[in-house]
């Protein structure tokens, strides 16, 4: 028999009472690994209830005491770093490579990050000619996380950590195909010491997102996932007007000028859309590269692809790419190159789905290469979240710009040059919210992620993200004696 979770409401698992649940399955055997049950409307009021109470103690402690309960949440993560990953890689499909070395650890450094602030949240203070005023940052209140399925337990610590370091509590929902990063982080914090109700996990698919995002008692709604989705969510939220943080989808550029190193080009443009199995969101899914150096880009980019890519059971630490999501995301996958084929691309790498020797039941794509791309074709428009580069030529700096910015999205770009003026000046111009130079992907705590246009509303991580989770309160202090025409 399959083990059945429950959600995690006021430091323990309580059972639901409609006995409603739904399974996970393990991308890379396709086969069912534990079973969840839903949080139904009990869970529900639960969940708010706790919540509550976890909020009035925890707004109600000196930010040090926060501090000091998240910093040892942060000792335990890495403590546990290993196992974690395990479970990481057995809901999500992806390399133990990576969850080992990414997932648990940037998780686990945001928590830092936001730990050491908690102390330093302050206000500031203004002389008015006798009478002042001065402004104090306060919690919003029971915040609400929405997480993706592709890095769960990160999302779950970016989240939680400026959130609980403001004094908030948190319910956080985890996408349905990935609930368990949440609920070891939860586990986490209640034995790191944080009172019951400051952070609870729900579970249960968009319905249990809606309510969340719904809910009177919730003051703001942090989400990760598809634009779709993510206006649906600020509909919601609008019904109460919200604070909302939304961290959406991409098609981001990276551009390869003449000058680049093409070695270290190459490198960026394979994280860039083969790491995680090209599940994440900021993936460089068009590379422009210039036509001077475009062969000898392609002629690295197939040889390296071909060589150095391992396919298979994502807990082998060999494997360097990993298992699709679920079976309906592969097919969509699939689809998307089938497009690119039809509207004329050259598939010049990959393209099918794969069952490697480790992980025959697995959802698995080949890393997949197009060429002859054009911008208005359907891959290098929409975001497919899988391992699906498209390469496209350009011979001029304004042109190339232009082409990046040309699109609804604007989470992320990147640029690969030597000249520094010229990296400056195309940066400036990007519409972007992160931007790589001479680089791809890295997101360390310190630097605050976030998209614009359709990619994004607030910013994640960074100093800046204390804004997002705080309100700002002004107090008029009348020193002297109140004139009235009354
Ligand atoms: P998704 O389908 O939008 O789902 C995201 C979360 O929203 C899940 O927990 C989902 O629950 C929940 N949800 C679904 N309908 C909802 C509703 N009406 N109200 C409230 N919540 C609802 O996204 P995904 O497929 O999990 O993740 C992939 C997407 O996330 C990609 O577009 C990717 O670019 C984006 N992403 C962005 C970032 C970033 O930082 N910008 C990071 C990672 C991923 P269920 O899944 O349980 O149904």
């Amino acid at each position: 028999m399959t083990q059945c979770y429950r959600n995690y409401i006021h430091g323990k698992f309580v059972d639901n009472t409609t006995g409603e649940t739904f399974e996970v399955i393990n991308p890379a055997t396709g086969e069912v690994v534990y079973e969840v049950q839903v949080a139904d409307e009990t869970v529900q009021q639960a969940a708010i209830e706790s919540a509550r109470k976890g909020f009035a103690q925890w707004s109600a402690m000196m930010p040090v005491e926060r501090s000091r309960i998240l910093y040892k949440a942060v000792a335990l993560l890495r403590e546990q770093n290993d196992e974690l990953a395990r479970l990481e890689s057995i809901d999500t499909g992806k390399p133990i490579q990576e969850t080992i070395a990414v997932d648990i650890v940037t998780g686990a450094d945001a928590i830092e990050f936001f730990a050491g602030l908690a102390a330093s949240i302050e206000g500031n203070q203004q002389d008015l000619g006798g009478d002042f005023y001065y402004t104090r940052r306060e919690p919003l209140g029971i915040c609400a996380g929405i997480g993706a399925w592709n890095y769960p337990i990160q999302i779950a610590c970016w989240k939680a950590a400026p959130a609980l370091a403001c004094g908030n509590s948190m319910i956080f929902k985890p996408s349905e195909e990935t609930p368990m990063g949440a609920m070891q982080l939860a586990q986490v914090f209640t034995r790191a010491g944080m009172p019951d109700g400051v952070f609870n996990v729900v579970h249960g698919d968009g319905r249990v997102g809606a309510w969340l995002a719904e809910h009177e008692a919730i003051a703001k709604v942090s989400f990760t996932g598809e634009v779709g989705t993510g206006k649906k969510v600020m509909a919601a939220a609008s019904n109460t007007l919200k604070d909302v943080t939304m961290e959406l989808g991409g098609k981001s550029p990276l551009i390869v000028f003449q000058d680049a190193d093409i070695e270290e080009a190459v490198s960026a443009a394979m994280l860039g859309n083969f790491y995680s199995q090209g599940e994440v969101c900021t993936n460089c899914t068009r590379v422009f590269v210039h036509e001077a150096v475009f062969d000898a880009f392609m002629q690295q980019l197939l040889e390296r692809t071909q060589n150095n890519i391992i396919a298979g059971d994502p807990l082998h630490p060999d494997t360097n790419l990993g298992a699709l999501i679920s079976a309906k995301h592969r097919d969509l996958v699939l689809d998307y190159i089938e497009q690119g084929k039809q509207e004329g691309a050259t598939l010049a790498y990959g393209g099918s789905a794969i069952q490697p020797h480790s992980a025959p039941g697995g959802y698995f794509v080949e890393p997949t290469i197009f060429t002859d791309c054009s911008d208005d074709m359907t891959i290098v428009k929409q975001e497919i979240f899988g391992p699906v580069m498209s390469v496209l030529r350009f011979s001029d700096e304004q042109e190339v710009i232009q082409r990046a910015n040309n699109t609804s999205y604007g989470l992320a770009a990147g640029l690969m040059t030597r000249d520094v003026r010229r990296a400056h000046r195309v940066v400036h111009q990007l519409q972007a919210g992160i931007c790589w130079v001479n680089s791809y992907g890295a997101s360390p705590a310190e630097m605050p992620v976030g998209g614009y246009k359709l990619s994004g509303i607030g910013r994640e991580n960074g100093i800046e993200t204390l804004k997002h989770f705080t309100q700002l309160k002004a107090v008029y202090l009348g020193m002297n004696k109140l004139e009235s025409p009354f």
